[in-house]
């Protein structure tokens, strides 16, 4: 068997300690005789598997107790619906920032929902950077405040968490929810899509304080009311029982390996010498303003883009896959979320120095 190196934005790379305990668990988990997928998720066995996922997901993430933490379905996607219709009730105004495609995307759902303010928009700067604190005005009376902290086509990511007083701020934190150490009381709800920093696809986490779990709008289908995932311990319907074994798995490897001061220190460390490779060459370019640069997602352009073709073919002989940008963007992207090891990083630099000086 060999293992590549796998840069995708997602779904991304999982922890291979994690992969081969589910392999081992695979059949007989536990001694149940049965696989965690043929398990009722009433049973006590995945039951104990549930708590267990939410008890590590809470003392890594240091989750405060007026908080609910539920395992949903549905992506981010369904986020950005199920964001208005729970607390855009009785104030219709929310304030949003655009700072990418993914901000994009949560604008035009909501805008279904309520009157949504665009506070901050990075358009017209080709989504490139993220406000400075006092170059937006927020709405005192808005619902909530909605942003992106990183955008993971652009690879933008705010360098802090904008003070809402008040008002309760969202977060899409699908691209960079346990890359480093949060402040969770900042926030009134958080929400990921786990196919990135936290699981296989097909399981969205939603972390969302107490006091905001109140009525949705009159037409809001069940399934998209906090309250009922919240009374029924995200049990109202059958969860994707898979997804939250491998997601508590997940939190269990990341507590053992120091918890996200750990992966702090190496994310930043691997954003740094992929940055500093790109910033050293003039073969390289990455358009994001230094302050604003993601650590989970790099994107990256070369000198000459007829060569793209080749580099990606290169990178692939060496095991270095999905390199290809976004659409939207062109170029490289690596992805480079807390799965990835940090050899994968230097295999990359390594590959990148080699090729630009090939081609300079
Ligand atoms: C991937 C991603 C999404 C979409 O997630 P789905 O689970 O596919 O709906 C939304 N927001 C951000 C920031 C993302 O990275």
């Amino acid at each position: 068997m060999s293992r590549v190196y796998n840069f995708s934005a997602g779904p991304a790379m999982l922890p291979e300690d994690v992969l081969s305990t589910a392999r081992e668990e695979m059949l007989d988990w536990q001694g149940s005789g049965m696989s965690v997928m043929e398990m009722s998720h009433r049973g006590k066995e995945f039951m104990s598997i549930a708590t267990k996922a939410e008890s590590d997901l809470r003392r890594l993430m240091a989750i405060p107790d007026n908080y609910k933490v539920l395992f949903l379905q549905g992506g981010a996607s369904s986020q950005f619906a199920m964001i208005p219709m729970n607390l855009a009730t009785t104030k219709k105004q929310v304030d949003y920032f655009n700072t990418g495609a993914w901000s994009k995307k949560a604008i035009a759902e909501a805008k279904r929902y309520c009157d949504v303010n665009v506070v901050w928009n990075g358009e017209q700067g080709n989504f490139s950077a993220t406000p400075e604190a006092g170059d937006f005005q927020l709405n005192a009376d808005a619902a909530y405040v909605h942003y992106t902290p990183n955008e993971t086509i652009g690879g933008v990511e705010f360098p802090y968490i904008p003070d809402c007083g008040d008002v309760p701020l969202v977060a899409d934190m699908s691209s960079t929810i346990l890359s480093r150490p949060l402040d969770v009381s900042r926030f009134g709800l958080i929400y990921a899509g786990a196919q990135k920093n936290i699981g296989p696809a097909g399981l969205t986490l939603v972390i969302i304080r107490e006091d905001l779990i109140t009525d949705s709008l009159d037409y809001t289908p069940s399934m998209f009311k906090y309250s009922i995932h919240a009374d029924n311990d995200s049990m109202y319907n059958t969860p994707p029982t898979y997804a939250m074994y491998l997601a508590g798995l997940v939190f269990a490897s990341l507590l053992e390996k120091g918890g996200l001061e750990a992966m702090a220190e190496t994310n930043q460390r691997k954003a740094e010498k992929l940055y500093a490779t790109i910033d050293n060459s003039s073969f390289y370019q990455n358009p994001v303003e230094i302050r604003s640069r993601s650590w989970m997602n790099v994107p990256f352009t070369l000198a000459d883009s007829e060569l793209d073709s080749v580099f990606l073919q290169q990178a692939a002989e060496r095991g270095l896959m999905t390199l290809k940008g976004h659409r939207s963007v062109g170029g490289m992207r690596a992805s480079i979320y807390n799965a990835m090891p940090e050899q994968g990083v230097d295999a990359l630099i390594d590959f990148m120095q080699a090729f630009a000086s090939e081609h300079a």
